[in-house]
């Protein structure tokens, strides 16, 4: 059978999504290669987030298409979110592209790779090395970047490696916000929920198979089901899906990602300090601290109330940690502006912050906003508050050298293959020293010492709990 290769650029909704391509493919006998010059079928699961995602995918597509010329039968495709944007023209110009599926569509991947590679297989089968002339004849493509109604529920299966006890569970697609910088509303289209009953059905398979830990996934998680479920009792329907899910006997970790602080309302904090599967962690992207940026990106709330959330969310679970998204460097921010974003993330004091560079995107309102900040400026604030938010998680860390804490064992340490690693409830790394027995356990871990985001630490095996 043909073998298939798939790199994902992006997110973790992106890397599911590549997981449930991949799921179909084995489960018609294909087999998953590593390595690109092994593979029949090469697949790209892109992202268009910001620019450099886009050139990077374009970038390898472009160096494969040596590949191309000395393997004239190999089918090559984009998929996802850069797929949807550019659509054909990805196709027009590199022309050894095949196949282009956008974000609605990954379920109808496998059906057009077997008609691309059985019609290549039959035109190259009598040519070693293509003439540029010949490749003409091998130039035919798919694309589909249509709507599918529906779409949402069909990124259900999984592929699991050997004693895998984390996985992603896609709740929902789309979202329906509009900020003004983001291209995801145009990518992945307008939000579309899947029905509570199904996403417990698929975490209850997989804690079937041994996972402990889910984290449910949306471009805007905690406004799930808003358009398609009634809230009950003044629960959100979210937070009736973190309900169910908490029920599942054998699962033992609950996390989500991203939300939107303006969908963090009472219930939902109420749920984080009742519900006991779900982990210490919140990730609450900020974007700016400064009241004029955040209207300028339709953002909807105000440095203010994004204080007094995490004073709430801080109140409701001891020890919970908090981290974020923040750009700098967005069209009419001034030095006051950036100010009042680094006065508020020393405020703050997250856990960790991932810091972006504003990167325009085409077809946003804010790429066509004058003002534009010059790329230098964006660097200094980027390179500044880095800085900040280092010093920050570095202090996180210290903070727990000598305590114990509880450390689900996902397996070995990539950085230390003969070291095993985990995380905290809180998301934090810890690498430390045991037997692959432990993998699939909750162990407690003493914290020795910290580095920069990793913890490092000796179990105390007498502690450890089996799940
Ligand atoms: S909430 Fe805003 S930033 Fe997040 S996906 Fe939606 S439009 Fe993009």
């Amino acid at each position: 059978m043909p073998k298939f290769f798939i790199k994902t650029y992006g997110c973790q909704m992106n890397e599911r999504d590549s997981e449930q391509v991949a799921h179909s493919l084995i489960a018609r006998g294909y087999e998953r290669v590593v390595h690109e010059t092994e593979a029949d079928v090469v697949l790209l699961n892109t992202c268009s987030v910001r620019d450099m995602a886009d050139q990077k995918a374009l970038g390898k597509m472009g160096m494969l298409g040596r590949m191309a010329k000395e393997r004239a039968h190999v089918v090559f495709g984009f998929l996802g979110c850069m797929a949807q944007a550019r659509g054909a023209s990805l196709v027009k110009n590199l022309p050894h592209v095949n196949l282009v599926v956008g974000t609605q569509k990954f379920h109808r991947v496998a059906d057009y790779v077997e008609e691309l590679v059985a019609k290549k297989k039959r035109i190259s089968e009598n040519v070693q090395r293509p003439t540029d002339d010949r490749m003409d004849d091998l130039r035919f493509s798919i694309v589909d970047i249509a709507e599918e109604p529906g779409s949402q529920s069909t990124i259900r299966d999984h592929h699991l490696a050997p004693r895998q006890v984390t996985a992603f569970v896609s709740i929902m697609q789309g979202c329906n916000m509009h900020c003004t910088f983001c291209i995801v509303p145009q990518t992945r289209g307008a939000e579309r929920s899947r029905s509570i009953d199904e996403i417990v059905s698929e975490v209850r398979d997989l804690v079937a198979n041994e996972v402990k830990e889910v984290t449910l996934l949306g471009q805007i998680v905690n406004l799930y089901g808003r358009h398609e479920f009634p809230k009950e009792a003044g629960k959100s329907p979210f937070v009736q899906l973190l309900e169910a899910v908490n029920e599942i006997d054998g699962l033992e970790r609950l996390r989500f990602t991203s939300p939107h602080p303006i969908g963090f309302r009472d219930d939902l904090v109420d749920a984080i300090s009742r519900l006991p599967k779900l982990t210490e962690h919140v990730h609450l992207p900020l974007q700016s601290g400064s009241n004029k940026i955040l209207k300028a990106m339709h953002r909807a709330y105000t440095a203010e109330k994004y204080l007094d959330l995490v004073r709430h969310i801080r109140s409701a679970r001891d020890g919970i940690a908090i981290t974020t998204d923040i750009i700098v460097g967005f069209p009419g921010e001034t030095e006051d502006d950036y100010k009042q974003t680094r006065d508020l993330v020393e405020e703050i004091q997250f856990d960790n912050a991932f810091v972006f560079r504003y990167s325009p995107r085409s077809h946003t309102p804010a790429a066509a906003m004058p003002d534009q900040i010059d790329e230098h400026i964006k660097e200094e604030r980027n390179q500044d508050l880095l800085q900040v938010v280092n010093e920050s998680t570095r202090r996180s860390g210290e903070h727990l050298v000598g305590r114990t804490v509880e450390v689900l064992c996902e397996g070995p340490s990539k950085t230390n293959p003969a070291r095993l690693m985990g995380r905290t409830r809180t998301n934090k790394i810890v690498v430390f020293e045991g037997d692959n027995d432990l993998i699939g356990k909750v162990v407690n871990v003493k914290v020795q010492h910290a580095n920069g985001f990793s913890l490092y630490g000796a179990p105390l095996l007498k502690e450890t709990t089996t799940f």
